[in-house]
Formats: C-alpha cells, sequence, structure tokens
C-alpha cells in the first residue's frame, strides 16, 4: 500500500526524531532502545519481553495505565525490525495499538452457542483500510529506523532529510 507524502513525511519524521533520541540517550540494545521509545510515548515504563505467541502474530503491544509491554514472538526471525514495526504503531498514536493483540486473543476462537453477540461485542471492529494503512505507516517507520540507528550521523541524514 502507498501512503500519501504528507503521511510519509510524518512518519520519517517521526522515525527520525526517535532515531535521534535513542543517539542522545546512547541506547543500543533492543532493551535500551525500547526504554526511549516508552519515553517517547510518555508511558513510565515500557518493556520488551520474548514470548510464545500464537502462529502468525509476530508482535504485539499492551498497554495499561501508563505502562506497556512490547511482546515479541519467539519464533519471529526478525526481532528488532518488529520491535521497531510495533514502537511505530505506538509512536505514530495508532488507536489500536493493542490491535494485534484483540486479534490475537480472539484468532481461531468460536463463538461457544448462545454467546455470538457477546463474542461480537467484544470483538473490535476496524476499517479494514484505517488497519492497512496502520500496518503500512508502522512498515515505513521500522526501515526508516532501521536506516537511521545504522547510518552515520551528521551531514548525510540532513542531506537525505533535506531531500523529503
Ligand atoms: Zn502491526
Amino acid at each position: 500500500m502507498r501512503l500519501d507524502r504528507r503521511r510519509l513525511r510524518c512518519v520519517r519524521r517521526c522515525a527520525k526524531d526517535f532515531a535521534d533520541r535513542c543517539e542522545r540517550a546512547d541506547a543500543h540494545t533492543l532493551d535500551e532502545l525500547t526504554t526511549v521509545a516508552g519515553k517517547c510515548a510518555g508511558l513510565q515504563s515500557l518493556t520488551l519481553q520474548i514470548d510464545n505467541l500464537s502462529p502468525g502474530v509476530l508482535g504485539l503491544t499492551e498497554i495499561v495505565d501508563c505502562s506497556g509491554v512490547i511482546t515479541i514472538s519467539s519464533h519471529c526471525a526478525t526481532i528488532q525490525a518488529t520491535l521497531f514495526h510495533e514502537i511505530g504503531h505506538l509512536l505514530l498514536g495508532h488507536s489500536h495499538v493493542d490491535f494485534d493483540l484483540a486479534l490475537s486473543v480472539l484468532n481461531d476462537v468460536v463463538a461457544p452457542p448462545g454467546f455470538e453477540h457477546t463474542f461480537e461485542l467484544l470483538t473490535p471492529e476496524y476499517d479494514p483500510h484505517e488497519v492497512a494503512t496502520a500496518e503500512a505507516e508502522a512498515e515505513h517507520f521500522a526501515v526508516e529506523v532501521g536506516y537511521l540507528l545504522d547510518a552515520p550521523p551528521g551531514v548525510i541524514r540532513e542531506f537525505a532529510y533535506g531531500l523529503g
């Protein structure tokens, strides 16, 4: 899915702000990057855990009050990219930051007879276009952050962003 240029610029700016804050905080490990992301999002804490998730779910983010946990599946081959994707959802203010969670919890669950209506109420409804856009934005964010954290600081980056 293609994002419009204005929205793409917002995603890139958000990725650059995050990468800059990571650099200023001298954050390099996944845990350190996660902590910086939590601060950027105004959370009291944000932690990373690797756990068993249902097949097909690579990562999810859960926020309760002012604390968050990003869970990355132990069968995920791209932990860093998936972490950046989840951070992207968080920092881009996607309203369904726990969307993956909602999906995973109810995934493959069949409503027991007589409970179809309750089940419907529990199943969040999302506009498929909105979800696709949010997923594309999180992916752009992840790619940008991956690039920025490896990129040499200073002139080259300024040049690249001057063109954006
Ligand atoms: Zn996602």
